[in-house]
């Protein structure tokens, strides 16, 4: 390689990929060694960046009770989870299944909370069983059951409500969760009623206030119009004598995918704890529950072109990446940067990028200039947060592989499943079956 492009692609958001003599490096590694050991498509995510993620939160809170709980449905490889919890978070879940995993790292239950509107019995009983800090409550009927799940166990269940700020659609028109007519939280204006009726309840112990108004928020002026309207009520709940002590204020912070340019998560808080101090709640402990801002902009997925294709009107690139491995731009047309893993000095044209499986839905990149040859590599950026965790075996794909990289230190954290993982589990039909008795497992 001699002459190189002057201008390679922009990274957006990686703090520790870069290109280094053409060749694109994930902190001290080329990628390319990934990718031969371990094949693709590939997720390679660099520790250091979510260390440096976590850090900034950290420095926000650094002389206040406050904890960190990462939200795991970003991604729920298990040594991602243990490298935030052995940095000190707790964790926030939403199903049976992610508290599987979270007592599988070892995280201390009491710093595990319950998120999600529509929780099982026996999932609060699992629940209540490993001792976890909180519940997050999203409606009246959840409250009822679990109050009754809990007085069954003879225990009481940690709560708190979820409520939903209303903060302004029109003023912030991204914020998704955080307006009325959603299927999350319980309504600002019923929030009293609502409490009222929880601290009749004996099976329950009211802990707090949570809320949670969106994802890929990028600006902070929706976070403090939250934090005002979470305020306005406890406030509110206070003068009728409730005691709360913690706010929880959610996740939603956003990552850099396309030149995006959201506050650092030390800046964000900075504001939102002024606005605390100034409204005289300073003294609370606050819990928050952020998922793609620690892990996004961590991770890559490495893929190969197999077959560039010419049609009359558009280019395609077809890579052995696929939708079921990244389903963001199939589900919401997500746009994730798309870069060569090695630079060369061709011309670049202008290509669909898109996977083997039979849906025209998938796609990972549409129209991007790229230089790159059959039998090379791409990375898709910013694939840490909500890929491998949403990833399915649609077509018999088994999933990818997961390497995490620190330093010069390379590890496999997830074998490639193979097609008998897939299967795992499957049964044929059997001649010999008794009519109403389900066959011996
Ligand atoms: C998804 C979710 C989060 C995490 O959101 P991010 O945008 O990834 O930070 C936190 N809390 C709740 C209740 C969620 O549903």
């Amino acid at each position: 390689m001699t002459a190189l492009p002057a201008h390679p692609p922009a990274l957006p958001g990686h703090p520790h990929l870069h290109y280094e003599a053409g060749e694109l490096w994930l902190e001290r590694v080329p990628v390319h060694r990934l990718t031969e050991r371990f094949g693709t498509p590939l997720f390679a995510y660099s520790r250091a960046s979510m260390l440096a993620a976590l850090s900034a939160y950290q420095q926000a809170f650094e002389g206040r009770e406050a904890l960190i709980c990462y939200a795991m449905k970003a991604n729920s490889s298990l040594a991602i989870l243990q490298t935030f919890v052995e940095a000190g978070c707790g964790l926030d879940i939403v199903s049976g299944g992610e508290l599987e995993r979270a007592l599988r790292v070892g995280v201390d239950p009491a710093k595990i909370i319950f998120s999600g509107v529509g929780k099982t019995r026996a999932e609060m009983r699992q629940a209540l069983l490993a001792g976890i800090g909180c519940f997050n409550v999203e409606s009246v009927a959840e409250l009822d059951t679990l109050h009754a799940v809990a007085t069954e166990l003879g225990q009481v269940a940690p709560i708190s409500l979820r409520v939903n700020p209303d903060v302004d659609a029109k003023t912030h028109p991204y914020i998704s969760t955080g307006l009325k007519g959603n299927k999350f939280g319980i309504a600002h204006t019923e929030a009293l009623d609502v409490y009222r009726h929880a601290a009749q309840l004996s099976g329950l112990k009211i802990h707090g206030i949570d809320c949670h108004i969106g994802s890929q928020i990028t600006e902070i002026p929706p976070f403090l119009d939250a934090m005002d309207r979470i305020l306005d009520l406890v406030d509110l709940l206070e003068s009728d004598g409730m005691h709360l002590a913690h706010i929880d204020f959610g996740g939603g912070l956003g990552i850099d995918y396309q030149g995006d340019v959201p506050p650092a998560a030390n800046i964000l808080w900075s504001a939102l704890l002024n606005r605390l101090d100034a409204r005289g709640h300073g003294n609370k402990r606050i819990l928050i529950e952020p998922g793609r801002s620690l892990v996004g902009n961590a991770g890559i997925c490495l893929t190969e072109v197999l077959f560039e294709k010419s049609g009359d009107t558009k280019n395609f690139l077809i890579v052995d990446a696929a939708m079921n491995d990244l389903p963001r731009p199939a589900m919401y047309e997500a746009y994730h940067a798309i870069v060569p893993t090695l630079l060369r000095e061709d011309a670049t044209r202008i290509y669909d990028v898109v996977g083997p499986v039979c849906e025209s839905g998938d796609w990972l990149g549409r129209d991007r200039a790229l230089a790159v040859r059959p039998g090379e590599q791409l990375a898709v950026c910013s694939a840490g947060a909500y890929c491998m965790s949403m990833a399915s075996q649609y077509n018999t794909r088994g999933r990818a592989a997961e390497v995490l990289v620190y330093g010069e230190n390379v590890q496999l954290i997830r074998e490639r499943e193979t097609p008998s993982d897939v299967m795992r589990g499957e049964r044929l039909w059997s001649p010999v079956t008794t009519p109403g008795t389900p066959s011996a497992p």
